[in-house]
This record gives C-alpha cells, sequence and structure tokens, in this order.
C-alpha cells in the first residue's frame, strides 16, 4: 500500500487469474484453453505478419476484422466492438453502459471478474443466487437493475440458458442492458448474436481464447446494436485508441476464414467433455450438465481442495474456487483425450 494510491485503489480487490506455471510438462486444465491449438491458417497469417511493418500502428479501427465478423454473424460492421480479449471488451461495456445510480446485477456464482470491474468503476452491484441445480432463473432479475450480466453457460458451473430465456428476459425489461458474456457458447449452446437484430438492449461478447484457440493472441468482440457499440467505440477512443495489434487483427480473420477446423476442434472437445463426464460419474463423482469446454464436478466424500492438491501432485491442474456453495466443486477443462484419460486414472488412484 502506498499513500500514493487512489482511494478506489485502496479499495480494490483485483481478480486473481488462473495458474499459468512456467514448467510445460504439466497437463494442464485449469483455465479453460483448447488442447487443439489455433488453425493452421492462423499460424500462416502470424508469420506473413512478422513479415508486416511492425513499425506502423495498426488500424485503429479494425475494419477488415470488423467486417469478417460481421460477414460471419450476417450483420454490418457498425454492430461489432473488438478488444484485447474479452476481458477488455467487458472493461469497456462496464464503463459504456452501466448505471452510477442503479445496481448492476449478476448470478451469484459467475466469472469473478465482474465484482472486480464493479470495483474499479465504482458500480454498485447485487449478486442473484442461482438456484439449487445452479441455474440461472432470469425471473430473479428486476426492472430496477442498472444492467444485467451473465456468462452463458456460466463460468464456472458450466450450465446453459436457452435463448427463449434470454429473449424473455430482454422482452420483459426493454430499458435494461443485458450483456451476455458467451465466452462458452461455441461448446454446446445457440448464441444470443441471433437476437441482437430484434433486441436493441442486448450486448453479446465473445473471444476466441477458447473455442478458437487463441488465448495468447488477446482477441475478443461485442456486437450489439449500433448505438451501444458506439458508446464502447468512445471509451475506447479515451483509453486506447488501437485496441488490437497488427499480428492480432491478421490473425483474427484468418480463424474466421476456416470454418472447417474450427468446426472439427470444437467437435472433439465436446466429445471428450462426453466420456469425461461418464468417467467421473463412475468414479462417483456429482457433475453438473455441461455446456462449456470444462466441467465443474464434486466428490460427495472427498475434500475437493485435497483432490486439487494430490493431482497437482502428479502434475495435473485443475481449478478450486474457495468461494461459498462452490467450494467443494473442481472445474476440470478438457484437454485431448490423452490429458483426460491421465486425469481420469490419477483420480482412480487418489480416490
Ligand atoms: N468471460 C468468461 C466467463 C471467462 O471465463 C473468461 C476467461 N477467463 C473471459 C470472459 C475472458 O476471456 P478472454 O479475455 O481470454 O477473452
Amino acid at each position: 500500500m502506498s499513500k500514493f494510491w487512489s482511494p478506489v485503489v485502496v479499495r480494490l480487490t483485483p481478480y486473481v487469474p488462473g495458474e499459468q506455471p512456467k514448467i510445460t510438462n504439466l497437463i494442464k486444465l485449469n483455465t479453460n484453453e483448447n488442447p487443439y491449438g489455433p488453425s493452421p491458417r492462423v499460424l500462416a497469417a502470424l508469420k506473413d505478419a512478422a513479415a508486416d511493418p511492425l513499425r506502423l500502428y495498426p488500424d485503429p479501427n479494425a475494419d477488415d476484422l470488423k467486417a469478417t465478423i460481421a460477414r460471419y454473424h450476417d450483420l454490418t460492421p457498425a454492430h461489432v466492438f473488438v478488444g484485447n480479449g474479452s476481458d477488455e471488451v467487458l472493461a469497456h461495456a462496464f464503463m459504456a453502459l452501466l448505471k452510477h445510480d442503479r445496481p448492476l446485477y449478476f448470478p451469484d456464482i459467475s466469472y469473478s471478474f465482474y465484482p472486480v470491474y464493479c470495483g474499479l468503476y465504482d458500480i454498485s452491484y447485487r449478486a442473484v443466487p442461482v438456484d439449487e441445480a445452479y441455474r440461472i432463473d432470469v425471473n430473479d432479475y428486476d426492472a430496477d437493475a442498472g444492467a444485467v450480466i451473465f456468462p452463458n453457460p456460466n463460468a464456472p458451473t458450466g450450465r446453459l440458458l436457452g435463448l427463449a430465456d434470454i429473449e424473455a428476459l430482454l422482452t420483459r425489461l426493454p430499458d435494461v442492458v443485458v450483456v451476455v458474456d458467451e465466452a462458452y457458447i461455441d461448446f454446446g449452446g445457440d448464441s444470443a448474436i441471433a437476437l441482437v437484430q430484434r433486441h436493441p438492449n442486448l450486448l453479446v461478447v465473445q473471444t476466441l481464447s477458447k473455442s478458437r484457440s487463441l488465448a495468447g493472441l488477446r482477441v475478443g468482440f461485442a456486437v450489439g446494436h449500433p448505438d451501444l457499440i458506439e458508446g464502447l467505440e468512445r471509451v475506447k477512443n479515451s483509453f486506447n485508441s488501437y485496441p488490437l495489434d497488427r499480428p492480432a487483427q491478421l490473425g483474427a480473420i484468418a480463424s474466421f476464414e476456416d470454418e472447417a477446423y474450427f468446426q472439427e476442434a470444437r467437435a472433439k472437445v465436446i466429445a471428450s467433455r462426453e466420456w469425461l463426464i461418464e468417467d467421473l460419474q463412475e468414479l462417483g463423482f456429482d457433475v453438473l450438465p455441461s455446456a462449456a469446454n470444462f466441467v465443474f464436478a464434486r466428490h460427495p466424500q472427498r475434500d475437493a481442495g485435497e483432490l486439487a492438491a494430490a493431482l497437482r501432485q502428479r502434475a495435473i491442474l485443475v481449478r478450486h474456487f474457495k468461494a461459498p456453495r462452490i467450494e467443494q466443486f473442481l472445474r476440470i477443462s478438457i484437454g485431448n483425450d490423452a490429458e483426460c484419460e491421465a486425469l481420469v486414472k490419477a483420480l482412480s488412484e487418489i480416490l
């Protein structure tokens, strides 16, 4: 602590990211990365990007990338905002769209960055408990909300909310912005992007970190009514007018141009998830239904913290959150088949 810190910084409880170990011979199932790596087209584009004139600033508006994303989702570039990973896109949304006189609503059990942003931007919030099956009930979200945000599928539970529920919320609260954080949507849900043309109060945020295996490149985007997007652009141009570097813009475009690779990689992750859930259940775990590239599981007889530590001793990293209601769960990212098999083998030895 320094006497030079502002009161906001003194009060902050920053987000603690999952461990990124320097040792590479670990089986890393703790931060929901994609085991398959990006499309070869992305790697080729990044090689070309190395020959790109890095002495020049990148396109501040990322026009080509926005046009690519717009085409992919059948929208216009005015519907699209891009940033350095969806965390940064979310930060812009918090700054641009959230109200200071009314609370932000989000689920209690959700992405733990949301309360951190609330602290940073001095926004009050209400954490609405998920139900006994860890589901979000949209009826719990009231018109007095300044805005609503939730991940879909939710993190770290993996539970999915259907588009009918999301549309009912958008229709019931037309004056409330609803931000749907779809970091994991490609692993098992229908995107709310389909609702953007009908609901000007909807902002959908996605990332290339998970289903497109580009967590190291840092690209995320938001899709919504052009008026919402303009608000985010105003923040961006008051903060960092070059949101994405040149390689990131080129690599991201290449990723959208390889649909076959994208579909194949996500299908492999989904297939592994389904057999991993069965194997975990055979070992006695309760596993929540998952529409994401991770599973959320607890063992009725064994302490989750101890299991995580025992796995770590066997060079397998999983995530254990100490928050109320979920302290007995492990969040396990879906690796490739060999990694998932090693996890099951290690757990069967530990149990
Ligand atoms: N939203 C959710 C729900 C997440 O779990 C994550 C990953 N930690 C993000 C957003 C951010 O992902 P990224 O910044 O890599 O796009």
